[in-house]
């Protein structure tokens, strides 16, 4: 079919088959594509309204074994620059978060091989007590895959105990594309597609938040970008079905490459990577495709803020988080800002700038504040509170 009648039928509301999108992705016109997601968009969700959350990514551990060829962030055990967080560290950043009004951190780390599960439910139940308004979004299917491996457990298992001990979200770091050749080329020793969406199927049974992502660039192909988005349509047709609990949201950016990790080095890196241009046309195909997703996020951190506020009108309706703190992206050359954090005050900008109203949301996208008129730096300042820590206690960290 010709694709000008293909993003007729998905401008009317017809599901495409994966053969229909994939026409459409490498044939559709950039600019008419732009406009139909948008309109999909403002359909979808609240056309006024640009959410954005306030959080902040943790890194408790940079310690890995998995060799990711895209990775700057990881150290291997024993190296001199691993790490491991204690409490004290991870209360002062979620302390940092409260005085900016934030309501959720986002606590990812590597497959470190000896951690044991009593650590995670231990540092879960302790900030669910301490910080009992913070969503705690932490880990990601091969994290959870890690710890069931080191425990001999199922991952079912797994995310039961730790959802006991206080996790309210699975995020869906990890999913790059789900494709297993893809796979097993970047990153062999990571896990494979379906163990990634079976770990997704196990949180969602379980109520849990969930997110779903793709990053682009890797030397894959358009059909295999086109299958692993099918296959998280699928899971989420299931799972809605089932439970009427899928992925809040889609998120998508592009690899990021630096002569810090393997890719960035690689003599075939002039095959990885994706432009501004692809990443929009992404952006509104993915809109486009994945008709049972709500919510969008345009990436900042990663296409920098022109590229990001063009998103908001090509099918994206979230402007991500403040990130407060983020240690994975910002180690490979993120094209614009080595640091990635962004006070309230800028992040309303780029959203009135791109026309709309920013309204600050919670991790599964209900609304926490509407932001009907601009406010000023002062007014969205941070403002400190109390320490909840006990500051007579050792500071609890290893590597
Ligand atoms: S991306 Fe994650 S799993 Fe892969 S090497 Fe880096 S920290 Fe490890």
């Amino acid at each position: 079919m010709n694709p000008n009648d293909i993003l007729k039928k998905a401008a009317n509301g017809e599901r495409l088959t994966p053969a229909a999108g994939l026409e459409l992705y490498a044939e559709g016109d950039h600019e008419a594509m732009l406009a139909v997601a948008h309109q999909l968009r403002l359909q979808r969700t609240d056309p006024a309204v640009v959410t954005y959350l306030v959080d902040r990514n943790i890194n408790y551990t940079n310690v890995c074994t998995t060799d990711c060829q895209f990775c700057s962030f990881y150290r291997i055990p024993g190296h001199s620059e691993s790490y491991v967080l204690g409490k004290h560290e991870i209360g002062a950043k979620v302390e940092e978060l409260l005085a900016w009004g934030g309501t959720r951190i986002l606590m990812q780390g590597g497959h470190h091989p000896d951690l044991r599960i009593e650590w995670y439910e231990e540092m879960l139940r302790w900030l669910k007590s301490t910080y009992p308004e913070i969503e705690l979004d932490c880990f990601s299917p091969s994290e959870i895959e890690n710890i069931a491996h080191i425990e001999n457990m199922s991952m079912e298992t797994v995310l039961e105990r730790l959802h006991e001990a206080g996790l309210d979200g699975l995020p869906g770091g990890g999913a790059e594309i789900l494709d297993d050749d893809v796979r097993k080329r970047i990153s062999p020793k990571k896990t494979e597609t379906e163990v990634w969406l079976h770990a997704m199927r196990i949180a969602q049974r379980l109520g849990m938040v969930t997110s779903a992502t793709m990053v682009i660039g890797f030397g894959e192909t358009l059909e295999q970008r086109v299958a692993s988005l099918t296959r998280l349509r699928d899971l989420q047709d299931e799972s809605l079905a089932a439970h009427g609990n899928g992925f809040t949201a889609f998120i998508m950016w592009t690899a990021q490459l630096s002569e810090t990790n393997s890719m960035g080095r690689s003599r075939h890196r002039h095959k990885y990577g994706a432009n501004f241009d692809e990443y929009l046309h992404t952006n509104a195909f993915t809109r486009i495709y994945l008709d049972n997703f709500s919510n969008l996020q345009a990436s900042w951190p990663t296409q920098g803020l022109d590229t990001a506020r063009r998103a908001l009108t090509a099918g994206a309706n979230d402007f991500g988080s403040t990130m407060l703190e983020e240690n994975v992206v910002s180690q490979a050359a993120a094209y614009t800002e080595r640091e990635p954090r962004m006070s309230v005050h800028r992040l309303h900008e780029q959203i009135r700038q791109a026309g709309f109203v920013p309204a600050q949301r919670d991790s599964r996208y209900c609304i926490v504040r509407n932001f009907d008129h601009a406010m000023s730096q002062e007014e969205l300042a941070p403002r400190p509170i109390p320490t909840r820590l006990d500051v007579t206690q050792a500071p609890v960290a290893s590597s």
